[in-house]
């Protein structure tokens, strides 16, 4: 596998302020990546639309789990939270941020975090990095719960100290239950069946999950 290189010390992106260093040394991005071919083995979600954008947030939340299982929670260089690439794009120039994406507030970089805002024109095969904002909160908000900031609605999430549960959640619907033509819709109930397979129909992982998809305008 080959991974860029970055950009030298002392100059950073006009866009977004970011020097960028090897990619190879972001833990999450490495294993973004791996996990699109988990998924080009399993569900073969087709990279367009809906299922483009669930292709992708599968790459985000998997490579957050990651994080957690190896790094220390934390902000840090080196540690583990819900930050996309945030060891690779460093903020550079001042009121630049670390990072690409947040699953914990997808509106920090230009990604809805509720359906009604989801992009619907064709660039980016249909927005597959920007539509993914919207699952990425789904798997945030059940495992820490809070309220989606633009419906307000409130998730009681299964908490930090059990979020291998939710984990275990989105790779069971992922690798074993979604088509390749699956839409957010589709997402909302395998994920919510995988929870019940796993953790019984009335379990907390039930609840967070449905709570989410619904605090993200998804039913
Ligand atoms: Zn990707």
């Amino acid at each position: 596998m080959y991974f860029g290189n970055g950009i030298p010390a002392n100059y950073y992106l006009v866009s977004s302020g970011q020097n960028v260093v090897q990619l190879a040394g972001a833990l999450d991005v490495a294993a973004h990546e791996l996990t699109h071919g988990v998924t080009s083995s399993s569900s073969n979600l087709m990279y367009l639309n809906e299922s483009g954008a669930l292709n992708e947030a599968f790459s985000d939340i998997m490579s957050t789990a990651v994080e957690f299982y190896f790094q220390t929670p934390g902000t840090g260089r080196g540690q583990a939270d819900y930050l996309l690439g945030e060891d690779a794009f460093r903020a550079f120039r001042p009121g630049s941020i670390n990072g690409i994406r947040s699953l914990e507030n997808p509106r920090a970089f230009n990604q809805p975090d509720h359906y009604s805002a989801r992009y619907t024109g064709r660039e980016d095969n249909g927005g597959v990095h920007i539509n993914s904002g919207i699952p990425n909160h789904v798997f945030y908000l059940a495992i820490e719960g809070g309220s989606d900031r633009t419906s307000g609605l409130t998730v009681q999430g299964v908490g930090a100290a059990n979020r291998e549960q939710i984990e275990k959640v989105f790779y069971r619907a992922f690798v074993f239950l979604l088509p390749s033509n699956a839409t957010f819709s589709t997402a909302r109930a395998a994920t919510i069946q995988a929870a019940r397979d796993l953790y019984g129909a009335t379990s907390a992982p039930v609840t967070a999950v449905t709570q989410a998809w619904t605090a993200v305008g998804v039913n």
